[in-house]
């Protein structure tokens, strides 16, 4: 995938000086088994640096400070092995900048029944010092994730992995770049909003370039990289015969691969994760770019369609957070359903642009009037998605805060759409059609999304505490009169929480 940087978590275990040495050398042996353990199994996304064990104010704070500074350090996770006076963590943990889990564990899994003495009761005493650790964490209002059980645990070390994958996400948005190729569909609503208060609250920048800046770098490309690339085409997809080499409109296939080289030359020199366009603003191109929108996707970039510079940066960190899964993701949008009383689907597509890497089976490439702008017919890859369970999240801006809504959905079987000239996938939402879409235009949630099968519940739940963001989820277990009032409580606790910042 495009841009991504290596990262690693700092473990940090918190113990105090009232031990002595002999047992602090005990509480460092256990520390490292620990964080030694946990990269050993296997199941995280990414490694553990066992920053070592921490007794006072001055250490907690040097680690925290380091860690902040650390480009490469992803988060920190914190785990008292011992009783660690929470007072000492308070400096530091003002001073910590990026996410924080709080395990909640014990070296051994089994308790010593026989054996067990006070040295030993004093030596495993998580049930303790982290609640001590908590208390203070809550005391401070710190947004973290905590994970209980022991470290050898599938279920815990899962919990770990999401967290890193949100919190690779949230690295990945710091400082993260994206395009906007013109301005926002006009008069279009849910797809503007606030880029300043997003780079305050979200750490992304989103600015503009004019279409004729990637004109400009498409007609600086050679014919001969062009070519190649349009022979990648014909190997990698069916190729409809009149675009093919030798075909009466090959010369539409070579504009397009013109444009994907224009503008990954153009996303690469900039160092950018990301680009929206419209049709309403295409001077100096000949039609929209749609394959070559695709094909960007599936490499990592985020784009939304006319302008949705906030769901191109979710597309983006969708991406980030289930690399290393299946890798199906893409921008999507509600399109039309079929209304069949209790077994409704929806049809989920755009006019060009949905990205490959959901594809059932190989992609067909086909040519078609786009029926809007008035431009070209635009080269497109036309497949279904593949089945299975998927999430779609949208972000939106409510004025004074963003939003994040995610709703769980099945994308199942249909039967063919031979007319329908667009890639498509088809689902079920959850709970049930009618509570999941009234709560999802309660919730104010765009027809634009991120839509992955890979992301959990979970990731995004992580991902929202980081950025400090409302997060509605719509699953199965929603029930439509508490996630109303839900919204409400809600528009309190977050208009409170963030102060004058927005
Ligand atoms: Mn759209």
């Amino acid at each position: 995938m495009i841009g991504l940087k290596p990262l690693k978590f700092w473990f940090v275990c918190g113990s105090q000086h009232l031990y002595g040495p002999e047992t602090l050398a005990q509480v460092a042996d256990g520390a490292r088994k620990v964080a030694e353990g946990l990269a050993a199994d296997g199941r995280l996304v990414l490694p553990i640096h066992f920053a070592g064990v921490v007794t006072t104010a001055e250490e907690i704070t040097d680690v925290m400070v380091r860690a902040s500074a650390d480009a490469e350090c992803g988060g920190v996770i914190v785990w008292m092995h011992t009783f660690s006076p929470a007072k000492m963590w308070i400096r530091g943990l003002k001073l910590l900048s990026k996410p924080l889990l709080h395990l909640h564990t014990q070296l051994n899994a089994a308790l010593p029944w026989d054996a067990i003495d006070m040295d030993y009761m004093n030596l495993h005493q998580a049930a303790h010092g982290d609640r001590e650790g908590g208390f203070m964490h809550t005391r401070l209002r710190l947004g973290r994730k905590v994970v209980a059980g022991h470290w050898t645990e599938a279920e815990v070390q899962g919990q770990i992995d999401c967290w890193m994958r949100a919190a690779r996400a949230w690295n990945d948005w710091q400082g993260g770049r994206f395009v906007r190729f013109g301005d926002n569909m006009r008069n279009v609503a849910v797809t503007e909003g606030d880029k300043v208060g997003a780079e305050l609250a979200l750490g992304f920048s989103v600015n503009g370039y004019g279409i004729m800046d990637l004109a400009d770098v498409m007609a600086g490309l050679s014919d001969a990289d062009v070519k190649a690339l349009a022979a990648e085409y014909e190997k990698l997809y069916a190729v409809e015969a009149a675009l093919a080499s030798g075909g009466a409109r090959h010369d539409r296939l070579l504009y397009n691969a013109r444009q994907e080289l224009g503008l990954r030359a153009f996303m690469e020199k900039g160092g950018f994760k990301g680009f929206t366009d419209t049709f309403e603003d295409l001077h100096g191109l000949t039609q929209l770019p749609g394959i070559a929108s695709q094909r960007l996707m599936a490499s990592g970039y985020g784009f939304a369609g006319e302008g949705d510079w906030k769901t191109v940066a979710l597309v983006r960190a969708i991406k980030v957070m289930g690399h290393g899964l299946s890798g199906a993701a893409s921008f999507m949008e509600d399109y039309t359903y079929d209304l069949q009383p209790g077994d409704e689907r929806v049809l989920g597509s755009h006019m060009l642009e949905i990205c490959p890497s959901i594809a059932e089976g190989r992609p067909r490439v086909e040519i078609h009037p786009l029926g809007i702008g008035g431009k070209d017919d635009p080269v497109r890859l036309v497949f279904n998605a593949r089945k299975g369970p998927a999430i779609n999240v949208t972000l939106v801006d409510l004025g004074n805060r963003f939003r994040l809504i995610s709703n769980s959905v099945t994308a199942v079987d249909h039967p063919d759409l031979p007319k329908l000239p667009v890639a498509r996938a088809v689902w079920k939402c959850k709970p049930d059609f009618k509570t999941a879409v009234r709560a999802w235009i309660l919730a104010g949630g765009a027809h634009h999304t991120a839509y992955s099968y890979d992301i959990t519940t979970e990731m995004l739940d992580d991902f929202a505490t980081m950025a400090g963001v409302e997060l509605a989820v719509i699953d199965e277990g929603t029930e439509l009169s508490r996630f109303k009032q839900d919204l409400r409580t809600n528009e309190v606790y977050w208009h409170l929480a963030q102060g004058f910042r927005a």
